[in-house]
């Protein structure tokens, strides 16, 4: 690809693509905030704040002794594709444009994609506080899933009521074909596989929750072709999990590499004419102005696209919970392994424990599996490198051991972290307000790397003015309260991964089974009792909604 600079293992700072005046300009340590980045000392360069040394290695300050995977530096998404991306050049100065978006994820990127087809005279300014795929967007697990970004009754409380949030759903479930669509025309190589997601249950309690997720899809009006259930023999046809009593398939769901689509994406908006800035962290955001270090870009209309970044900006640091997210990636696995584990479709993979997992095949046959390791830093605090802790990544590593023993040898490759952002009411939100020209879109609590996509579209349509079907859907709008202060937040978090585990415990079988469909001993009634009641009472502290 075009925008590598750095090869596996290198050691060379990354180049900048472009300059302000012949002098490169690198990144902040801290990318995205944390220390606050210092303006260069002269217009054109002077002393500026220093990348991670290296993108794919090196210097490694993270990167454990001895035989452990690569730790941090982003993720191994980007590892894969030769390092980090060439860095393009941070804002000039003081600038003018007709829209300005914050963040260079999938949100931002989308959002200027759509805004320059649809207007190719405006100029639109993309600030990226490190560079275009740092956060969630170059960190994710792939799945390109036309899951529910929120709760269907609380939508349904909208204007529209049941028709609008059914609306939203379908407008979900075709926005998986719009990004391959998007991916052919724009040659995006990001080894996108419509294979559809499976849900595997490996306890009894898990299997009775699936069956309860059946009914309620049914009862909210959808078919076979939204969701159907996969016995133990069905669903080993498709993949070989131990222990595994059954699974749900629902087909509206790809796997992607997530660095391959966001860096795609970035080149696509430019061909467009979309201006990238990165390192260029926004310190404010305003009506009309983008505030930076470098000076500030005065807009027509100023768009929000930090998701889990959001709590760093003035005034937002409890409008969306910085979750955090952990993966780890094996090393490719042999022909003999993949015998025996199957997984030849492609199909994205979680379970139905509460503290669940999610998994893909990858394009060169590892496992990349994923979970939420520490849930959540105190004060909505960022890791900006994705260093993940050693007690998570063996915790990853044992899960997918047991799920898949063939794999348990395996070496892993590589592990990270990143954070995506959670509302207060767990519902994914387009806002845009005409008369101040802000607009903000995320809060997609893990679903957001095909809802982004049909958030761009629908903040193209609010930004030029356009009411259509995209703007009457009931995300647009909608108003999430805030966090908790501290300390309440991080020990209601906390909290909730700590029922949601012990209830996890409580549910597994006491000798799990390792044989498809064939259970282990159920877990005594008392014993499953208190498992699904601290699970409720997980889900009504957390206010996910089911
Ligand atoms: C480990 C992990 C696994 C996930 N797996 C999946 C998955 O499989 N499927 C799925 O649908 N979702 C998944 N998600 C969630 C999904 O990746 C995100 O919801 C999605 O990428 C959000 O895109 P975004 O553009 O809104 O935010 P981001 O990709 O986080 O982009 C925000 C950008 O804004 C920049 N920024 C922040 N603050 C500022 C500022 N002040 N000034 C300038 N720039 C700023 C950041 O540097 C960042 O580049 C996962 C998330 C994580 C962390």
């Amino acid at each position: 690809m075009p925008m590598q600079s750095t090869s596996p293992g290198g050691d060379s700072p990354v180049p900048a693509r472009a300059t302000t005046g012949g002098t490169t300009r690198q990144p902040p340590r801290s990318a995205t905030g944390g220390t606050t980045p210092q303006p260069p000392r002269s217009a054109t360069g002077g002393t500026t704040p220093q990348p991670p040394r290296s993108a794919t290695g090196g210097t490694t300050p993270h990167a454990p002794a001895g035989d452990g995977p690569r730790n941090g530096e982003v993720s191994w998404w980007w590892r894969a594709l030769g390092g980090f991306p060439v860095r393009r050049s941070s804002l000039p100065g003081p600038e003018e444009a007709d829209v300005c978006i914050v963040g260079a994820g999938y949100t931002g990127l989308w959002t200027a994609y759509y805004l320059k087809e649809a207007r190719p005279d405006l100029r639109v300014v993309v600030l990226e506080a490190a560079f275009a795929g740092f956060g969630a967007s170059g960190r994710n697990g792939g799945w390109v899933t036309a899951e529910s970004i929120g709760s269907r009754e609380r939508y349904a409380r909208g204007p529209r009521g049941l028709a609008g949030a059914r609306d939203l759903d379908a407008a979900l479930r075709s926005t998986v074909d719009e990004i391959e669509r998007i991916c052919v025309a724009e040659s995006i190589d990001c080894d996108f596989v419509k294979g559809g997601r499976l849900s595997v249950a490996t306890t009894t309690a898990q299997l009775a929750r699936q069956r309860a997720t059946l009914e309620a899809s049914r009862a909210w009006g959808d078919g076979e072709d939204v969701l159907t259930f996969l016995s133990a023999p069905e669903l080993a046809a498709r993949i070989r999990v131990a222990g595994a009593l059954g699974g749900l398939f629902a087909p509206h769901s790809a796997r992607i590499q997530p660095a391959s689509l966001v860096a795609g994406l970035a080149a696509a908006a430019e061909r467009r004419g979309v201006i990238i800035y990165e390192a260029t962290p926004v310190t404010a955001i305003e009506p009309h102005v983008a505030r930076t270090v470098f000076g500030d870009v005065r807009a027509r209309t100023v768009l929000r696209c930090t998701e889990g970044f959001t709590a760093r900006l003035p005034g937002l640091h409890r409008a969306l919970l910085p979750m955090n997210s952990s993966m780890v990636v094996t090393e490719p696995l042999d022909d003999v392994t993949w015998r025996e584990i199957g997984w030849t479709g492609m199909e994205t993979l979680s379970d139905e424990a509460h503290a669940y997992i999610y998994a893909q095949r990858t394009a060169d046959n590892r496992i990349a599996i994923g979970g939420r390791g520490v849930p959540y830093r105190f004060g909505s605090a960022v890791d900006d490198r994705g260093e993940t802790s050693q007690e998570t990544v063996g915790a990853l590593q044992a899960i997918l051991g047991r799920l898949f023993p063939a794999a348990s040898g395996a070496r892993l490759d590589h592990a990270w972290s990143g954070v995506l952002g959670v509302p207060r009411d767990w519902c994914a939100a387009v806002n845009y307000d005409p008369a101040t020209g802000t607009g903000s879109a995320g809060g997609y609590s893990g679903h957001g790397v095909l809802a982004a996509n049909l958030a761009g579209r629908t903040l193209t349509d609010l930004v030029t003015g356009q009411h259509s079907e995209l703007t009457t859907l009931p995300w647009v709008g909608h108003r999430s309260r805030t966090w908790e202060p501290e300390p309440a937040r991080w020990a209601g978090v906390h909290g909730l991964y700590v029922l949601y585990r012990t209830a996890d415990r409580l549910e597994a079988p006491a000798d799990p089974a390792s044989v498809p469909g064939v259970a282990g001993p159920a877990p005594k009634p008392a014993r499953a009792a208190l498992a699904a009641a601290l699970g409720r009472v997980g889900d009504l502290i957390s206010g996910i909604p089911h």
